[in-house]
């Protein structure tokens, strides 16, 4: 079953790399539990993130990217609150 452009579910419930087969979740309930992980400043996002987040908010703010663990395509990203947990809308039922 594909999940989306990038993540298909294996035939044992792993959820693997449509682009190179490798193994990115150990099961649909942690889907991204082997892949890469990076947290930058969100100005590192490109040139459409130029306004410091410091004007709008008091809390920091990061970009976040996930990647494949062997072909390193991108597999997600998001600007959110450093205090936030990765990921809070992303699961699979
Ligand atoms: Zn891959």
């Amino acid at each position: 079953m594909d999940l989306d452009l990038n993540l298909t579910v294996g035939p044992g419930g792993c959820v693997d790399c449509r682009h190179c087969g490798a193994q990115v979740g150990t099961s649909t309930a942690a889907p991204l539990d082997k892949a890469v992980r990076t947290q930058r400043p969100p100005s590192e996002a490109g040139p459409g993130m130029h306004a410091d987040p410091a004007r709008f908010t008091d809390r920091p703010i990061v970009l976040r990217q996930v990647f494949c663990p062997n072909c390193l395509v991108l597999l997600h990203t998001e600007i959110v609150p450093a205090d936030e947990p990765c990921y809070r809308q992303w699961s699979l039922r």
